[in-house]
């Protein structure tokens, strides 16, 4: 899992927003990023590996700004370069995105067909080129991630941010948790409450199909509907706690949704859904293996009446 902070305050975000990620670090990633908008324009620097690298070139090239969103990425579609690291910029849009874009190829192939110049290969890519396309067709941020929702399927949290309102994040959530955290005349978003640990302990996790919008000092939630919902507040207790259930009852749950996301990670170290082939795994040679031995451990979770 990777992990996803945003930050609509009322002072300098970009240093935030990399403390806040480096308390998602327990979660694993391959590169991290980072983006603002100042004085209406975006910005981004992005790293691959270690938090440190994305650090020195901030060190080198700080980003100003009191809006920002944050990721660090485990790589499923597309190899862990600077290239395909979130977050992914397109026409004044920019998107940080855990988890799987499942009809990526599609509306890849759709948009390609239409004039849209991929920058990386990652099915994330679609969701800022989605967004961007329905800006030049003339929809507001708030339509056009209305509409990307109900093209896109998979799961999903993301965070949005649009160089033309500077003063608001959206966020969705299918899948992989995402929290909302009330501060004082700031507003975050989080992938847990540990990651908002420092600016808040008021926090309300969106349920799945839910969006939001925020700004610094409220948020609007939705469900798939459409329709305006409240989520509960609850006090978080992340500070005392190191690692976070997110809106799980508990920790067997939580890892049991996070089935899906945990192999396809894995399996996207051998696979590349980008372009639907093996990859080669140095050092082994299929091709010179006569066996396999597989251990395991678990349990069956229905045994037939034979059986
Ligand atoms: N599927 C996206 C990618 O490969 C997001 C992966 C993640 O959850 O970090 O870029």
């Amino acid at each position: 899992m990777c992990g996803i902070v945003g930050i609509v305050g009322n002072h300098a975000v970009a240093p935030r927003l990399v403390d806040a990620l480096k308390r998602l670090e327990y979660r694993g990633y391959d590169s991290a990023g980072v983006a603002t908008v100042h004085e209406g324009r975006l910005e981004r620097r992005r790293a691959e590996g270690k938090l440190v690298n994305l650090e020195r070139k901030l060190a080198d090239e700080p980003l100003a700004g009191n809006s920002g969103i944050a990721h660090t990425r485990w790589a499923t579609h597309g190899a862990p370069t600077e290239t395909n690291a979130h977050p992914h910029f397109v026409d004044g849009v920019s998107v940080v995105h855990n988890g799987i874009i499942e009809n990526f190829g599609e509306i890849k192939q759709e948009l390609a067909a239409t004039g849209a110049t991929f920058q990386t290969q990652t099915d994330t890519e679609v969701v800022a080129q989605l967004l961007a396309r329905y800006i030049r067709d003339g929809k507001t941020p708030r339509a056009a991630v209305e509409d990307m929702l109900a093209r896109v399927t998979g799961a999903y949290a993301l965070a949005i941010l649009f160089e033309q309102e500077p003063g608001k994040i959206y966020a969705a959530r299918s899948g992989p948790p995402l929290a909302i955290g009330y501060g004082n005349g700031e507003m975050f978003l989080g992938s847990d409450a540990i990651a908002l640990a420092p600016f808040t302990n008021q926090i309300a996790y969106l349920t799945d199909g839910d969006w939001a919008v925020i700004t610094s000092t409220s948020a609007e939630i939705y469900d798939a509907t459409g329709t305006p919902v409240k989520r509960q507040r609850q006090q978080s207790s992340a500070s005392a706690f190191l690692i976070d259930k997110g809106n799980h009852r508990h920790f067997m749950e939580k890892e049991i949704h996070e089935q899906p996301e945990a192999i396809s990670h894995t399996l996207g170290h051998y696979i590349d859904f980008a372009e639907s082939r093996i990859k080669p795994v140095a050092g082994i040679d299929f091709a010179s293996i006569s066996s396999l031995a597989i251990s395991a451990c678990g349990n069956r979770l229905s045994r037939r009446p034979d059986g």
